[in-house]
């Protein structure tokens, strides 16, 4: 955990109210009284769907598609949630119910069985307390019956391979590009191998040369800039959980240049309505600060289960150190994928990327 996070995650000071944590396991376990899905935006922003309304093929040559899921609380073999075929799947957290090295076991599972997606990138979410060390150590008798192994859960996901990318609140960053990169490698040499050495001869020796030496940023992987952390305001003493108005010490390490913002929670004003709770805007109002001056294409979250949709923010032009910054858009993704009463009802959405 980087010094500026533990600095932050002092001690919280009202501990949350007795009923909270069964509120959240009676609603998870119950099997009847449900709302249904979340209405998606009646009109979605160009290349935008909701699966299955997608087209089969992406819209042309090198372009990538990427399923954005959230919130899926170890519930998908409940109806079978299912991912369509991708490039890159997201996942903005909450993957488990409460938690436990089990419950991340067995999510992981589930993305080695996506075996259709190349590359997975996680960020957990304020249920995945294991994750959070400080957090877990302070904590853990709150959610598990025995402390469990923090480090052990994070290494499960850190080597857990099939294209799984763990980011954890120490490491904001992935270079996407990169990522990917290794992906083309990998094709490119299976490729070069089912060719017979007669065509290798015929094209020479600069064939399997150029293998290594393609730039990732040539390539049909073209680097979109990928930024992503679990952290989001306080809620009821969760992990990951900091209090409102000191979250922009974290939203200032998100690089300028980012193209896809991936947060537990939303901004202010985006996806982030309560309806239970008079329908307030509960999003980070200093996320959406720093949202203000990244813009980046795509922010996609969720935690507001009620929030699921896509929306999206047309900036005016401003005035930056750098000069003009040019009017642009940041197409908003809520894909909590569990509805209210946890049931995963909420399809994935999914973004076609046009070579950048
Ligand atoms: P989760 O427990 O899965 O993180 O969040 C589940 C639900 O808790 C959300 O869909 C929302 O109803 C509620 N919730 C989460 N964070 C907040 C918050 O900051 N304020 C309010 N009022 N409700 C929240
Ligand atoms: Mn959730
Ligand atoms: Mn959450």
């Amino acid at each position: 955990m980087s010094s500026f996070i533990s600095s932050m995650s002092s001690s919280k000071p009202h501990p949350p109210p007795q009923n909270f944590r069964n509120l959240h396991r009676e609603r998870m376990e119950a099997e009847n009284g449900d709302n249904g899905s979340n209405t998606p935006s009646a009109s979605l922003p160009p290349n935008t769907y909701i699966a299955p309304d997608m087209p089969a093929e992406k819209p042309g040559p090198n372009w990538l598609r990427m399923v954005c899921i959230s919130d899926t609380h170890n519930m998908t073999d409940i109806n079978n949630y299912s991912i369509p075929e991708a490039d890159i799947l997201v996942h903005a957290g909450d993957f488990t119910k409460m938690g436990t090295t089990a419950q991340v076991d067995q999510f992981i599972c589930w993305m080695k069985s996506l075996t259709h997606i190349p590359l997975k990138i996680i960020v957990a979410g304020n249920h995945d307390v294991i994750l959070d060390k400080e957090f877990y150590e302070k904590n853990w008798f709150r959610f598990h019956t025995a402390q469990e192994d923090h480090q052990a859960a994070v290494e499960k996901l850190q080597s857990a391979g099939h294209g799984i990318v763990y980011l954890d609140n120490s490491s904001y960053t992935v270079d996407g590009a990169k990522v990917l990169y290794k992906k083309w490698q990998k094709q490119a040499k299976l490729e070069l191998k089912q060719k017979t050495l007669q065509e290798i001869h015929a094209e020479g020796a600069a064939a399997a040369d150029g293998i290594e030496s393609v730039d990732p940023r040539e390539g049909w992987i073209e680097g979109y800039r990928i930024w992503a952390s679990p952290w989001q305001p306080e809620f009821y003493e969760w992990a990951f959980n900091e209090v409102r108005g000191k979250l922009h010490e974290i939203w200032k390490h998100i690089p300028v240049d980012t193209d896809i913002l991936i947060t537990h929670g939303p901004p202010k004003g985006h996806g982030d309505i309560v309806p239970q709770d008079n329908n307030i805007h509960v999003g980070c109002r200093e996320l959406l600060e720093r949202l203000k001056v990244v813009r980046p294409l795509y922010h996609v979250f969720g935690h507001i289960h009620e929030g699921y949709g896509v929306s999206q923010i047309d900036w005016r032009p401003i005035a930056t150190q750098d000069g003009e910054n040019p009017g642009s858009s940041t197409v908003c993704i809520n894909a909590s994928a569990c509805n209210i009463n946890y049931r995963p009802l909420n399809k994935p959405i999914i973004v076609d990327l046009p070579p950048k």
